[in-house]
């Protein structure tokens, strides 16, 4: 299953500025918008590689997600 990044920012901050403050990095399947913790995440998010999970570009993170991803990787 592949994943990706997807942020979540705080409550009403505007995703689609580039410099938004990001206030935490969800897992979510590859093009989709809810977190495997079953956030509903913005479409216009910022996305990233799920290769930055567990690097400092991917903090803070999602425990719940953390948890869940860290199931299904082998
Ligand atoms: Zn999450």
């Amino acid at each position: 299953m592949e994943h990706e990044m997807r942020a979540e920012y705080e409550e009403g901050v505007s995703s689609t500025s580039a410099d938004a403050p990001i206030r935490l990095w969800h897992m979510v399947r590859l093009d989709g918008t809810q977190g495997m913790c079953g956030r509903d995440l913005d479409p216009r998010a910022a996305t990233q590689s799920a290769d930055a999970w567990g690097t400092p570009q991917g903090e803070p993170f999602c425990h719940s997600c953390a948890a869940l991803y860290l199931r299904e990787v082998p």
